[in-house]
């Protein structure tokens, strides 16, 4: 996926995680877990010279970052599970009443990266040593082309469709 549709697809997944979940009670932690989200969306893909997230950070993390291979521990269950640590734990000692709902969206993020990836023509190696796991919904479209713009539509009309079920109460 190209990062505006994991942008996207992320999005709409966080928005349901924020409008049904309890623990995002005020302002300040409602923008904490947006920022961390779309953060997140793009994280993955640090593993990624060309990639949105790698022209953002400082070079010197990038160049080093690019070493991994593309798809590889940044997309598996190894590399999740070192990102919820590194997080939570990491944040727990920054800011503690902050740290669950900053890594509840952070990990939203990552996990729909990678959720979104298996959709790909490509799909995720998310079990080191085993086959690429493929999702076969969107039929696997291969990234950048027109099966991806179908994709990031689809997604579009969910989010006006959410919109307007946020705002009214109902889909139309
Ligand atoms: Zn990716």
């Amino acid at each position: 996926m190209t990062y505006k549709t994991h942008m996207l697809s992320t999005f709409i997944v966080g928005e349901l995680v924020a409008v049904y979940s309890d623990i995002i009670d005020t302002k300040e932690k409602a923008i904490g877990f947006f920022i961390a989200l779309l953060f997140g969306s793009l994280f993955p893909d640090i593993d990624e010279e060309k990639s949105k997230i790698s022209k953002m950070l400082p070079s010197f993390v990038s160049r080093s970052l690019n070493k991994l291979s593309h798809r590889g521990f940044t997309h598996n269950i190894l590399g999740i599970s070192f990102f919820f640590v590194l997080s939570y734990f990491g944040l727990s000692m920054i800011s503690p009443d902050k740290a669950v709902v900053i890594t509840l969206g952070f990990m939203t993020g990552v996990i729909s990266h990678v959720f979104g990836d298996m959709v790909t023509y490509s799909g995720v190696p998310l079990i080191p040593g085993l086959q690429n796991i493929k999702i076969p919904i969107f039929g696997n479209f291969k990234v950048g082309t027109s099966g991806e713009t179908k994709v990031y539509l689809f997604f579009s009309f969910v989010q006006i469709f959410l919109i307007s079920y946020f705002l009214y109460g109902r889909v139309i």
